[in-house]
């Protein structure tokens, strides 16, 4: 599903990521863990081929980033931090607009605006513009286009910031659904959320990985997931 190598960014004097190397398999949600700044989201941007890295390579499905970005960004659904999007447009023609660009068309293309529609509890709400819903339904919004052409790889940055705990946990469990058959990636700063979704977790600290294990080896090794947290990462803060 992905595969990255060595994969670093420098912003001047700061590495945002420092040599970060992984793998997912089909089956894993693997969740970033580590302080604000530690560079979770800068790792999820080179994967989704949103910043060039300084160094490293990023494989999607096989597909290079760099090098094959359309075959990357086809197997790969992206939900960035704060769901950036057409506030002007409705919901509907928003997926319309994502539809279009994802070339979907026909049967296939009724059956997935409605799968996410659905699963993201969007009925509601799809007439009316973007820019005038609350943040949890912005961000169900973002995260429905991420789905929308069923991608092999979800990269899911905070999905559930915003969300009230019914739709909170209504997206967890359509994140461990989706989990069954693909691979994701996740970000949170929730530790219950790792506990309840993930498969695995890798924690981020200073811009380099300091453990990847499962959330039950964490929890055996250090007595909670709060504990490992703290023990793992030096609690230092970036900007
Ligand atoms: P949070 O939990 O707060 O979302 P994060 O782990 O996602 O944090 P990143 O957003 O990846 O952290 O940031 C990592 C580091 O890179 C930070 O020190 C940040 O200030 C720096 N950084 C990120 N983007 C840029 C940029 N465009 N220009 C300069 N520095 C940047």
């Amino acid at each position: 599903m992905i595969e990255t190598s060595n994969l670093s960014k420098r912003y001047g004097p700061i590495a945002a990521v420092d040599g970060i190397s992984f793998k997912v398999e089909p089956g894993q949600v693997l969740g970033f863990l580590g302080p604000n700044g530690a560079g979770k989201s800068t790792t999820m941007k080179m994967i989704a081929g949103f910043v060039t890295p300084t160094s490293g390579t990023a494989k999607v499905c096989g597909h290079d980033v760099e090098t094959q970005p359309l075959e990357a960004k086809r197997a790969l659904g992206y939900l960035p931090e704060g769901a950036p999007s057409y506030g002007e447009m409705t919901v509907a023609r928003f997926l319309d607009f994502v539809a279009d660009l994802r070339g979907l068309a026909g049967d296939g293309r009724k059956q997935r605006i409605g799968f996410v529609v659905e699963h993201l509890s969007l009925a509601g709400v799809m007439q009316q513009t973007i820019e005038t819903l609350s943040k949890g339904y912005r961000r169900r919004v973002g995260f429905a286009a991420a789905l929308l052409h069923d991608p092999m790889l979800l990269v899911l940055d905070e999905p559930t910031d915003g969300l009230d705990p019914n739709q909170r946990h209504a997206v967890r469990d359509l994140i461990k659904k989706l989990g069954e058959e693909r691979g994701l990636i996740i970000s949170t700063h929730s530790l219950e959320e790792v506990e309840a979704v993930c498969t695995r977790a890798i924690v981020i600290d200073q811009g380099r990985i300091v453990a990847d294990k499962t959330p039950q080896a964490l929890i055996d090794e250090h007595g909670s997931l709060e504990r490992a947290f703290t023990a793992l990462t030096r609690g230092e803060e970036r900007a």
